[in-house]
């Protein structure tokens, strides 16, 4: 029979990825009582991917985010887990960090701060009363646990705890429904770069970025750039689909270094035309993803110099979602006025980020270069139609262009901080995340150093 229990917290924190961890840690060390609950056994979301973190600076090399957002790379620093952040002509720049140690400093992060963590456990519920969300049910080792708090965060990516809620939200892209597509990243170890970049330095056209922006993404970049992300082999990728041995739908290569010496990040995986928020789909993507890996193991035993006795360390422990649902809020920021926020007293957190949209169709991916950042206001944290709930992640109310940049784990780790505050302050003086003086938020995290003006 299932057991069930019953918990009280003053903040409820569903998802522990960079918007919900995020969000929990800040929410208490202001003083709330918080849980953590993660369906998976670790804590990071796709930062524990082998990805590295994108947003730090802008495409100035100018810092977009201090704070909660510094504090975790240089704690990984300290425990070798990061090496700093890397300049990049296409990304801006690239933070690489340890996808295992993340894990680890995330965990001892929640410790320190006093996060209850509950892990293998998954929403199935919630309760609503006058409008408001009172209770969150999850469910993990035969057991039902029913959670009343006064804040709610979610956390959970696809939004689920928002859903349930009954929020307003829009499904993929507006106008169109189509969602970017998935994938299943995985790492690698026993490649050997100095050949590859041999291979590179004859055929230069294998550098896959060919815009004007992209001036310096080149040999000379990658070898002397630690942190980078190679895009490109246009022709291997060519060749072997040609031969029948490439079916992902992609025309380039990607590979993303870790702050390790033996291990990369292979994000070339790619599962186009699922939505992830149903299950029976999300399972297809996570099967398409595995059998992919297999195609891409061999295409680079076969075809990619360097790369011939290559072996996988790791395959992430959750297929990648890039978009599902987009909740909308108090406040919904669109293209058209991206660039008001900056340095407004509505805003609390910077994103430095392009505007990257990944076809959820086909090959394509849209980059459009930003020349500085943006701010994030707060109310597209705060969902339009129910109280009680805070939105952290990449579940913010943002359009598809804001959204292209917006989803990136920088900025949402800067955005969690602001609403992990915004949820302590609803609990000492007793109100709605939507009265809460943006004010008020904003002086904690300028005393945190969050950094808020360019
Ligand atoms: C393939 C791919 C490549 C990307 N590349 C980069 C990159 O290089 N750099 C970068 O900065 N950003 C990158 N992004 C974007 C970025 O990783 C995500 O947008 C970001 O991680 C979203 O953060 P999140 O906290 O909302 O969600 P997630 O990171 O997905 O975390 C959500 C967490 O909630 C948990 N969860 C979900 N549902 C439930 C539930 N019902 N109950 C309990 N727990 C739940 C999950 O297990 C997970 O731990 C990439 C995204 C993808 C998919």
């Amino acid at each position: 029979m299932i057991r069930t229990v019953k918990k009280k917290f003053d903040v409820a924190v569903i998802g522990g990825g960079p918007g919900g961890l995020s969000a929990a840690i800040t929410a208490a060390r202001e003083g709330a009582k918080v849980i953590l609950v993660e369906r998976s056994a670790a804590l990071g979301g796709a930062a524990a991917s082998g990805l590295g973190i994108l947003g730090y600076l802008d495409s100035h090399g100018r810092k977009s985010l201090g704070g909660l957002a510094q504090e975790y790379i240089d704690r990984l620093e300290k425990n070798r887990g990061a090496i700093g952040h890397y300049r990049c002509p296409v990304h801006n720049s690239i933070t690489p960090v340890a996808p295992d140690m993340f894990k680890i400093v995330a965990t001892e992060m929640c410790l320190e701060a006093g996060v209850e963590l509950l892990f293998n456990c998954e929403l199935i519920d919630v309760k609503i009363e006058n409008g408001r969300v009172v209770q969150a049910a999850v469910y993990g080792k035969c057991t039902r646990i029913e959670i009343d708090a006064d804040v709610f965060v979610d956390g959970t990516g696809d939004g689920d705890l928002a859903y349930l809620a009954g929020a307003e939200y829009i499904s993929g892209q507006d106008d169109t429904g189509i969602m970017q597509p998935a994938t299943l990243v995985f790492t690698i170890t026993g490649y050997d770069l100095p050949r590859f970049f041999e291979y590179i330095e004859k055929n230069p056209d294998e550098c896959g970025i060919k815009e004007d922006y992209a001036e310096g993404y080149n040999l000379d970049f990658f070898r002397s750039t630690k942190g980078h992300c190679f895009i490109g082999l246009n022709k291997l990728v060519r060749k072997a689909k040609e031969a029948g041995e490439f079916d992902v739908p992609r025309n380039q290569f990607i590979y993303i270094r870790t702050p390790d010496d033996v291990q990369l990040a292979i994000n070339t995986v790619r599962i186009i035309n699922i939505d992830a928020s149903d299950p029976f789909e999300l399972s297809k993507g996570i099967t398409e993803g595995y059998m992919q890996i297999q195609q891409l193991m061999n295409f680079m035993h076969k075809y990619v110099p360097g790369f011939e006795n290559c072996r996988i360390t790791q395959i992430a422990p959750t297929l990648g979602i890039r978009e599902t649902r987009h909740f909308i809020g108090k406040k919904r920021l669109v293209k058209e006025e991206m660039f008001n926020y900056v340095n407004d007293e509505d805003s609390i957190a910077l994103c430095a980020y392009n505007v990257d949209i990944h076809s959820g169709t086909s090959d394509h991916i849209d980059l459009g270069r930003l020349d500085r950042p943006f701010g994030i206001p707060y109310g597209c944290l705060v969902p339009v139609s129910i109280d009680g709930l805070l939105l952290s992640g990449r579940t913010i109310s943002v359009d598809s262009t804001v959204f292209g940049a917006a989803r990136v784990m920088g900025p949402l780790i800067a955005a969690g901080e602001a609403a992990g505050i915004a949820a302590a302050i609803c609990v000492k003086r007793n109100i709605s995340p939507a009265d809460v003086p943006v004010a008020d938020i904003r002086e904690i995290l300028i005393k945190n150093g969050a950094i808020l003006s360019v």
